[in-house]
């Protein structure tokens, strides 16, 4: 008998009939013998909904109303879920965040996990009930206040509160069926993955790879608790995501993330001292960078270039025009037009020349190399929105990808 955490998304439970379909599901589950906690998302577009709708209603701020809202949608999910399995026979019961213990800061709107005391979930289960909470809220003991996790949530709920039961597995079950050596809507012969390290999935997730939310894996990885990514509309298998695999793959998958901004500091003067004066207040703003690269383009001085995510744009090109004007520089320039492409694989580490192979191929499609960015298993280029779809669809046939992704 094992401790089962399952997730399921808002697609999984998008309606009457698949909130029954999930039911029978976690029920089986149960009756086969283990104990059962179940994480919910909203059903299908509930919090995009709950957006749209408080921006009818109101065009400013309110934290901590916004989070009282959209928490709704999980809580309705969940009871939902509830009653479907008690349907079934089994006993289940549904429980806020805030009820299963799950205590966060005191941010409104992304706030951070920083402890689980899930007395009640115990509780529940000891009695033999299949336990629902509610994904992506907390409570924060400092304000009392409910919270939310930020969007997507729901799989930083399940890993945590996985980790916080001493689960032996958390399952999150989703729309696709598992993670793919690329997006298959860019790359046909993309193929689902049987084995991923937590190190490489938390590469793929930063690099763009959106099936799972990067706070999950870290949970995961951080308490040593497997995860298992597949798809809630059949029984087919799924990418196990764990600390070591069984083959290590030179690159493991490919990923490309199309909604970054580049900027460059054009003609800042080359002394110690700027690249603080540029950082420090994106830093306080934020502003999550992403590349850097500075070159020195005529003596003393510089350019400085750097991406971050675009909904950073606006708020990073202010920065770094006060910073231009500040120090200086001859100017700033903005363009979104870009895309970052990543290849990721543990076996990196002891194979020499992957870069060079990635460049190479790349060169040989006409796909100009704008920045590039490195770690001990990933590489990074940025280059022209318009050239990602052939870029990938090259580097997948040039890293072996098309083949067996499982070398089966
Ligand atoms: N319902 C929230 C969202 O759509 C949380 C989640 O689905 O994980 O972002
Ligand atoms: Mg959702």
């Amino acid at each position: 008998m094992s401790l089962v955490v399952q997730k399921y998304g808002g697609t999984s439970v998008g309606d009457a009939s698949r909130i029954r379909d999930v039911a029978a599901r976690v029920a089986a589950r149960r009756k086969s013998g283990d104990d059962v906690v179940v994480i919910v998302s909203a059903m299908g577009d509930t919090t995009d909904d709950l957006l749209r709708l408080s921006a009818e209603v109101s065009p400013n701020e309110h934290p901590r109303e916004m989070d009282m809202l959209l928490t709704a949608g999980e809580r309705v999910a969940m009871a939902l879920l509830a009653m479907a399995i008690q349907d079934l026979g089994v006993e289940a019961v549904s429980f806020t965040g805030s009820q299963a213990g799950i205590l966060t800061d005191t941010t409104h709107g992304g706030a951070k996990i920083q402890d689980i005391r899930p007395f009640r979930v115990r509780e529940a289960l000891d009695a033999g009930q299949v336990v629902i909470v509610a994904g992506f809220q907390g409570v924060s003991p400092d304000t009392k206040e409910v919270t939310t996790l930020g969007r997507g949530g729901s799989d930083a709920t399940a890993a945590a509160m996985a980790a916080a039961l001493g689960g032996d597995v958390c399952e999150i079950y989703t729309d696709v069926d598992g993670v793919f050596t690329a997006d298959p809507r860019v790359v046909e012969s993309a193929r689902r993955i049987d084995e991923i390290s937590f190190d490489e999935m938390l590469e793929l997730a930063a690099a763009g790879a959106r099936v799972l939310m990067p706070r999950a894996v870290e949970f995961g990885k951080r308490f040593g608790v497997p995860i298992y990514v597949a798809s809630s509309f059949n029984d087919g298998p799924g990418t196990w995501v764990k600390e070591k695999t069984m083959e290590q793959a030179i690159v493991r998958g490919i990923a490309h993330d199309s909604a970054a901004t580049k900027i460059t500091v054009h003609g800042v003067p080359d002394r110690p001292g700027v690249a603080a004066a540029l950082f420090e207040p994106l830093a306080v703003e934020g502003v999550s960078v992403d590349m850097i690269v500075q070159n020195v383009s005529q003596s003393g001085i510089t350019d400085i270039s750097f991406t971050v995510p675009r909904e950073h744009a606006d708020v990073a090109r202010t920065v770094a025009e006060a910073m231009a004007s500040e120090v200086g520089a001859l100017g700033v320039d903005v363009t979104s037009k870009i895309a970052r492409l990543s290849i990721v694989g543990s076996g990196m580490r002891t194979e020499p020349g992957v870069a060079a192979t990635m460049f190479r191929e790349l060169a040989d499609e006409g796909v100009n190399i704008d920045m590039i960015s490195t770690s001990s298993i990933r590489v990074s280029c940025v280059i022209d929105e318009s050239d990602v779809d052939r870029a990938m669809q090259c580097l997948h046939r040039a890293f072996g990808l098309d083949g067996d992704a499982n070398g089966e």
